[in-house]
């Protein structure tokens, strides 16, 4: 058994109204006395949430779904990492798929350098995450290709590159503490599942990737999460995995009734 401490972590999205919040975080601490076995919740929610999120949390760590990485000042629309300190986060998700490229930009249109233009890339998510840490936030990482990539066979290249711009100016002792989640982004809110053999071979290409930018003991320590179509029947073959250490989940960590079961398999790995 791993002696790296599992992580279950809900990505809300963008979902649920600040009552909607205060239901959900008071079955997440009832659920979470239930489970037997080690393991760390955290809950990224939309910024209107994350105040009375953090209220309820109880044992539940609580994170943004993103930051910006000046203190103050002119940027409209933005959060600071000292807003997030300020109502009461522990963590900070840095380049989801969702952020990086795609927001701001229509669907159509997504091509090219308009994704460029509007979205997070390697170099601003490592901004974001040096802003974190400098906050004393606890960063979670995502990285992963897209179909496009895969289908080109340059899984292992991009997550190697994302990787290592990712953490650029991160010391070992803050990667070994930070999490890093592997999102395939065409499993992203598909309901396609990485299927777990692969999924522990990209983790483990993350592993590598840490040790070399690293050390071993750093890439040992390190928290590796899966993310993409999580599920309650398909947690328990993927957080077995010797290199998974838990998820981020998105569609499935919406309601306790599937998620508790994910806490639960976590936990239990
Ligand atoms: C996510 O948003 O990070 C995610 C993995 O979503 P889903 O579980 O819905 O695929």
């Amino acid at each position: 058994m791993s002696k790296r401490v599992a992580v279950a972590a809900a990505n809300w999205k963008m979902n649920k109204t600040v009552a909607e919040a205060a239901a959900y975080m008071t079955e997440l601490s009832a659920a979470m006395k239930d489970v037997s076995g080690p393991v760390e919740v955290v809950v990224f929610t939309p910024f209107t949430c994350l105040a009375r999120a953090a209220e309820l949390a109880g044992a539940a760590g609580v994170g943004g779904q993103d930051c910006y990485w000046a203190d103050s000042g002119a940027y409209t629309g933005e959060v600071s990492v000292a807003m997030l300190k300020d109502v009461g986060c522990t963590h900070v998700l840095v380049g989801h798929s969702e952020r990086r490229r795609r927001f701001g930009v229509p669907e159509p249109e997504l091509t090219g350098e308009l994704g460029e233009v509007f979205g997070d890339n390697d170099f601003t998510v490592n901004r974001k995450l040096l802003a974190g840490v400098a906050g004393g936030l606890t960063p979670c990482l995502c990285v992963g290709e897209t179909l496009a990539e895969r289908q080109r066979g340059e899984i292992d290249a991009v997550i190697e590159i994302q990787l290592r711009r990712g953490f650029q100016n991160v010391d070992a002792g803050t990667a070994a503490r930070m999490l890093v989640a592997y999102e395939p982004v065409w499993a992203i809110g598909t309901g396609e599942v990485c299927d777990a053999d692969e999924a522990d071979r990209v983790c483990g290409v993350v592993r590598r990737a840490v040790a070399a930018i690293y050390d071993a003991a750093t890439a040992e320590a390190v928290r590796i999460l899966y993310g993409g179509s999580m599920k309650p029947d398909n947690v328990e073959g993927l957080v077995a995995r010797a290199n998974i250490d838990g998820g981020l989940v998105g569609g499935a960590a919406l309601k306790m009734e599937t998620f508790r079961p994910i806490i639960q398999a976590c936990a239990a790995r």
